[in-house]
């Protein structure tokens, strides 16, 4: 199959809409089936729209759009500072339709206005941080012995397949498009069936900034097939994941087949640990906000509470006292704390792992029930909830949770603190809140994690690495190394004597 590379067409201008298609070749399009399926708002269980239910055709035929406009097409080749004006052109219309992209993502992921409004907000900057970075990547110049020259540069890898989670939609959207297009990549996005449209709007902004057609394409539909077949895909050089370890493994091991470059933004069960000297009031704030921001459904949520056994009663009344404050409810308030839960499964899915808790002898000291809410009956509402009488081996210490649910234990000294935060096979992110420098350098350092927050419960900015350890993956996203994770390095090696070498003497 060829196709020839075409301008974009022109995309609807309403974001709200009953029905959104893929978007391939610059061209929105159903699936080839023609069979769709229907996305839900979480908070009211009401159907949102009919999205294409894309198949293995869908994807060839992305896959080729990208290919063309990667071995074909003029983007990689404009100058970096040109390709640099079209995202900042991209962030600019997010900027001005940025009302409309929150309202969007809350109504098909149940999230609060102020999580929706924080991460449409990053997922700006993103674009934006890109912009800048890519005018400054470049290769190097080596020292070399006698008459040779060496250089360095950075090449685009090619066509990326990329594949999101549900629980950052617009925002895993962006981390995973603005750092490929700014190193000249094609890609292939597959957003999660439970949210693909601000992935669909998306990509439809990319074309009205003047991305050219091919170069950023979406396709909606399973990932157990689709999501699947793009990892397989000969045509495809490059796969970046974000979403749970045991996809990540599959992943991993259906790329190996090609050798393509992976990058894995997988689970975690990231600790939280609080010294006798932290600022207690702001270290349960900052708790509180670690675990239950984006009501718990983060990657980097810090659902393991860790607390020195000489503030445990302290900590623990004021922390119990503030989680019983949170407000659930209207997604679009400014005052809610805590969203839906993205479906009946996940709801049901952390649930159970309450009831395991309970089994192996952990305490629920608040919450652990599914709530219903005055108006939004329909929609999925968990409580938040502290567990207590843990240790660190059960079961709700060790899995990913995914939920408004964290899990508290005690330490009695820095060595068993850090200890206790490495006994898992995960290590995304780690909170340290202390006061004593020596003691946050030492316990940082003896962290295996990929993001070490220090008396901070925010984790992720534009330019700051964000990525695992062990089983949490591998890859940095966020930062001038995903520029590099999108691209190849080219060592040119030359001579420069008068006449070339004869090595063999011959
Ligand atoms: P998931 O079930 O692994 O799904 C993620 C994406 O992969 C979805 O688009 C899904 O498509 C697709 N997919 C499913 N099976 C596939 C397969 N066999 N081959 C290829 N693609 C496949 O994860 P999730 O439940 O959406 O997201 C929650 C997880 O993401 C959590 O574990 C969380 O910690 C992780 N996460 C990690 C980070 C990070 O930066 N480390 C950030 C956010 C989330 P369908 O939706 O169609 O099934």
């Amino acid at each position: 199959m060829s196709q020839t590379l075409k301008e974009a067409a022109t995309f609807p201008t309403d974001m709200k809409r009953s029905e959104y298609k893929m978007v391939i070749n610059g061209e929105t399009v159903g699936a080839l089936s023609n069979e769709t399926f229907t996305v839900y708002n979480p908070a009211t269980g009401e159907a949102v729209a009919e999205v294409p239910k894309g198949g293995k055709e869908d994807v060839d035929r992305a896959v080729e759009a990208a290919r063309q406009s990667f071995d074909h097409g003029k983007w990689k080749r404009y100058p970096a500072g040109k390709r640099a004006r079209v995202l900042n052109k991209i962030a600019s219309i997010m900027r001005k339709r940025f009302n409309e992209l929150v309202e969007i993502e809350i109504i098909n992921s149940g999230k609060t206005l102020m999580a929706a409004q924080g991460q449409v907000m990053q997922a700006i900057e993103d674009f934006e941080f890109y912009a800048g970075a890519i005018v400054g990547h470049r290769g190097t110049v080596n020292n070399m012995p006698g008459p040779f020259f060496n250089y360095t540069q950075k090449e685009p890898i090619g066509v990326a397949g990329q594949i999101i989670p549900w629980n950052y939609p617009i925002m895993m959207a962006a981390w995973k498009i603005a750092p490929a297009i700014a190193a000249g990549c094609s890609v292939v996005l597959k957003p999660a069936s439970l949210t693909p449209i601000t992935a669909i709007i998306l990509t439809e902004i990319c074309h009205e900034a003047g991305v050219p057609a091919g170069v950023v394409n979406v396709i909606t539909g399973p990932g157990a097939s689709i999501g699947s077949y793009l990892v397989e895909h000969k045509g495809v050089d490059k796969v970046a994941f974000t979403g749970e370890t045991a996809t990540g493994k599959d992943i991993m091991a259906k790329a190996s087949e090609t050798l393509k470059r992976v990058t894995l933004e997988l689970g975690g069960k990231s600790p939280n640990l609080v010294f006798p000297d932290a600022d207690i009031d702001g270290a349960v704030d900052g708790s509180l906000f670690g675990i239950f921001y984006n009501t718990g459904q983060s990657c980097e949520a810090r659902s393991r509470l860790f607390i020195h056994e000489s503030i445990y009663d302290e900590f623990m009344e004021k922390f119990i006292d503030k989680t019983k404050k949170l407000k659930l409810g209207d997604p679009m308030s400014q005052d809610t704390h805590i969203g839906a839960i993205i479906n009946q499964g996940q709801l049901d899915k952390i649930h159970q792992y309450v009831e395991t808790a309970k089994k192996e002898g952990a305490t629920v000291v608040t919450g652990g029930e599914s709530v219903k809410v005055d108006g939004y009956e329909n929609g999925y509402w968990y409580a938040p909830t502290v567990i207590t009488n843990v240790t660190n081996d059960m079961t709700v210490a060790q899995e990913e949770i995914f939920g408004p649910v964290v899990v508290v234990m005690t330490f009695k000294d820095e060595k068993e603190a850090v200890k206790l935060a490495n006994d898992t096979k995960y290590g995304l992110a780690a909170a340290i809140w202390a006061k004593d420098q020596g003691l946050i350098k030492r316990v940082s350092d003896g962290i295996q994690a990929g993001i070490i927050m220090v008396n901070s419960p925010f984790s992720a900015f534009p330019g700051t690495p964000f990525g695992g350890y062990k089983q949490s993956g591998f890859g940095r996203e966020l930062s001038i190394e995903s520029l590099d994770l999108y691209t190849e390095t080219k060592s040119v090696l030359s001579y420069t004597g008068a006449k070339p070498l004869n090595p063999f003497n011959l």
